[in-house]
């Protein structure tokens, strides 16, 4: 077994190779930028060797300072993580010729993978399942028109150097394929420099449900069952669970097969993943093969009971698969979440920034219940505009689906994040979303779920009564433990927090009156749609506040904005100001004061560059027409006119950095 091994990645996915690596007690080295110097991952390992700055093309990608790193630290082996060089096989090449290992599989799986246009030939001479369609890459107008005339439309234009979802156009119509196959072309020579694109049926309602496959130097290839990722928002995933709840026993053992002879057919080694597209009558057709380790593999962990990430490290020392196939056992249900840094309301800006707080969800009750946590940062970690936004991976495990949601839903609840935006309010809502919850899923979720967006939860009767009621209870906690220390002071006690209290939360200009009783270490509250007998487990202040209501456990967070406090749950939230009746009536007596009719600016929707203005002031301006474009974590972003209207004013300069929801202009 190797002594000492080099993780040339980052974030959560460097942590969690470090951590197995100390459990089979392996020593490792770190690799890290100017910008990760004191990142966890840094510190996490035994060695950490700076490889430059922060631009991932300037260190992460470059294979000679990984080398150099390996060298100088006398590392045997190298763990790539995915994304950056995981993939990437003149990378293994250099490793070979340097004499050190590649955690992962041989340079000829890798290139033969590495381009979809080939694997699917491969695909196709393995004997596997491959989505109808062209087998070469298609450059001409006139034949890419004849060609999706012949699959029958709709048809799916894909870059064959195709990743991340780039390069890829839905095409209805002889017109949508002379468009989609220039823009296709595009975006693949930009993104990947090459511009070879195929054209394949699209198939209609899919899902996506990839084979997880671990292959040893010994001929044993054996797969670990399945992974469905349908819940994706513009190609990328967002949820993941195993097992999927659409296939069957035969279906798994049809698609195991086919996976497993795929990789066979390119003497693969390691752990790999084979993607499918399975149509509604559960037909299922190869995507392609990722040959690397996956940011949804701890689902699969989690069902398996194997630890993939030391699988890798064991196959590439030479050993032997244990196991066999008839030994997989698949055991429960795991459903994984990225909590990502970006901002739902706002189309899923990346936000950038601290972490001011984080506070990550403790252990369940439930022993039968598992909650996995895979994160690379902690309270005060920055999120850079320099690498991927994800703050962390969230598993869940339990005996059957429900409750793996359930247990999602009650740690999403208890995730507390603050300092930058994040998507856990979105997360929330799908696991709350009844389709989901039954399990008819396609990777067309999200757009028909949210067709106009995600606008936030709303707070529905039962948790806002919820709500109002912990608002109470915290004022009169509050007001108890003020009263005790001016008690102290001049001797006399005006309030006394063991005696039934009267209040009145406002939200906005709406009175809740409450009756806060306490009752043998817990709260009575009464006058609400039902009585609620609650217990606050946490103390004033924390920002993660655990409660049991009627002996059920759920978490609400709170923040203080003032006199004012923010309650959320279950993914909504409420902003209220908890007054005695006097004080309340006294409010309800002062005049409202009208919120500023922002509709007539255009605001800066994110913290950025203001590159260019294209009005000016008295022009009148069209509905969709470019307005102005800000460029923010290396992105431009177009503003457009919402309606038609007249510039009045212009606030903002060229060349000028903007704050979130800065005026660029104001309209007549
Ligand atoms: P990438 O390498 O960019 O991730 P994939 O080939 O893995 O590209 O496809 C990504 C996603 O795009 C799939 O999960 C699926 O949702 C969708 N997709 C790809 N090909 C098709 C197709 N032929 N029909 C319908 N959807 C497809």
């Amino acid at each position: 077994m190797f002594k000492k091994i080099l993780i040339a990645n980052r974030g959560e996915i460097a942590c969690r190779i470090i951590r197995t690596c100390q459990r089979m007690g392996i020593r490792t080295v770190a690799v890290y930028s100017d910008a990760d110097a004191t990142a966890l991952h840094t510190r996490l390992a035994d060695e950490a060797v700076a490889i430059g700055p922060a631009p991932a093309a300037q260190s992460y990608l470059v294979m000679e300072k990984i080398i150099d790193a390996a060298r100088r630290t006398g590392a045997e082996a190298i763990h790539p993580g995915f994304g950056f060089l995981s993939e990437n096989a003149k990378f293994v090449e250099a490793l070979d010729a340097a004499g050190l290992v590649f955690i992962g599989p041989p340079v000829k799986a890798i290139g033969a993978m590495g381009d979809k246009i080939t694997s699917k030939k491969l695909a196709n001479a393995a004997k596997v399942s491959t989505v109808p369609g062209h087998p070469d890459a298609v450059e001409d107008e006139k034949l890419a028109v004849k060609i999706a005339g012949e699959i029958g439309y709709p048809v799916m234009i894909k870059a064959s150097a195709g990743g991340g979802g780039k390069g890829m156009r839905i095409a209805r119509s002889e017109a949508e394929v002379k468009d989609g196959l220039r823009s296709a072309r595009n975006e693949a020579r930009s993104s990947f420099g090459d511009e070879r694109v195929f054209i394949e049926k699209y198939i209609e309602e899919p899902r996506h449900i990839e084979i997880q496959v671990l292959a040893d130097k010994h001929g044993t290839t054996l797969h670990l069952g399945e992974r469905e990722c349908s819940i994706q928002r513009r190609h990328q995933k967002v949820v993941e669970e195993a097992p999927s709840p659409f296939l069957d026993a035969k279906t798994r053992a049809a698609m195991g097969a086919q996976a497993v002879a795929l990789a066979e057919a390119v003497d693969y080694v390691s752990a790999g993943t084979v993607e499918f597209i399975v149509d509604k009558n559960k037909n299922f057709y190869f995507l392609e093969m990722n040959t690397r380790i996956q940011v949804e593999h701890p689902v699969t962990e989690l069902i398996t009971g194997l630890d993939l990430v030391e699988w890798m490290i064991r196959i590439a020392a030479g050993e032997k698969l244990a196991f066999g196939q008839k030994d997989v056992k698949l055991n429960g249900w795991a459903v994984e979440t990225r909590v990502y840094a970006e901002d739902p309301l706002r189309d899923f800006m990346p936000s950038i920034g601290r972490l001011v707080r984080y506070r990550t969800p403790g252990s369940p009750e439930d022993e039968a219940v598992t909650v996995r946590i895979d994160s690379g940062v902690e309270e005060g970690s920055e999120i850079s505009m320099f690498y991927d936004p994800m703050i962390a991976k969230l598993v869940t495990h339990a005996p059957d689906r429900t409750r793996a949601i359930d247990a999602m839903q009650a740690a999403l609840d208890a995730y507390g994040i603050r300092g930058i935006s994040h998507n856990i309010p979105f997360l929330t809502s799908v696991m709350a979303n009844p389709r989901f919850r039954a399990g008819t899923l396609s990777t067309n979720f999200i757009a028909e779920e949210f067709p106009d967006g995600f606008q936030g939860s709303e707070v529905s009767g039962e948790n806002l009564d919820v709500l109002i009621a912990v608002a109470a209870i915290l004022q009169q906690r509050r007001a108890g433990r003020e009263a005790t220390i001016s008690g102290q002071m001049d001797g006399a006690l005006e309030f006394d927090p063991a005696k039934p209290a009267d209040w009145v939360v406002m939200l906005g200009q709406q009175a809740n009156p409450r009756t806060v009783t306490p009752e043998n270490g817990a709260y009575r509250v009464t006058g609400g749609k039902a009585d609620l007998l609650i217990e606050v487990v946490g103390r004033l202040g924390d920002l993660v506040l655990p409660c049991f209501i009627d002996d059920r456990p759920v978490t609400v967070q709170v923040d203080r904005r003032g006199p004012a406090l923010r309650l959320s749950y279950a993914g909504a939230d409420i902003e209220a100001l908890v007054l005695t009746p006097l004080a309340a009536k006294l409010a309800q007596r002062m005049p409202v004061k009208e919120p500023p009719d922002l509709s007539r600016y255009l605001l800066s929707p994110m913290p950025g560059l203001l590159m260019t203005l294209a009005v000016e002031e008295g022009q009148l301006v069209k509905a969709g027409q470019e307005l102005a474009v800000v460029e923010a974590m290396k992105m431009e972003n177009v503003l457009r006119a919402e309606r038609d209207g007249k510039v009045a004013k212009i606030q903002a300069k060229p060349g000028e950095s903007l704050a979130v929801d800065q005026a660029i202009l104001e309209f007549e």
